[in-house]
């Protein structure tokens, strides 16, 4: 049974993904595949670059406005 996917849809999916890992991204917790996927989407996809653009700017700002002193959950080196 063949099942013909439509591309808008499929398109659409892609772009909850890629959104959904965004924010792991900006973390610095995907610079494996998921990672490589989100900067893959983003060069042909001009409304998830947008959203990333927009993303690493609030997440930057913040960081700059209020860094926390000690506060890491990471305990694990990647
Ligand atoms: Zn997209």
């Amino acid at each position: 049974m063949n099942h013909t996917i439509n591309p808008v849809k499929r398109h659409r999916e892609r772009c909850r993904e890629v959104r959904a890992d965004m924010g792991d991204y900006l973390d610095g917790d995907l610079e494996s595949s998921a990672g490589a996927a989100v900067r893959r989407h983003v060069r042909w996809c001009p409304s998830c670059r947008r959203m990333l653009r927009n993303l690493t700017r609030t997440v930057s700002g913040l960081r700059a406005l209020d860094a926390p002193p000690v506060g890491a959950d990471q305990t694990e080196a990647g």
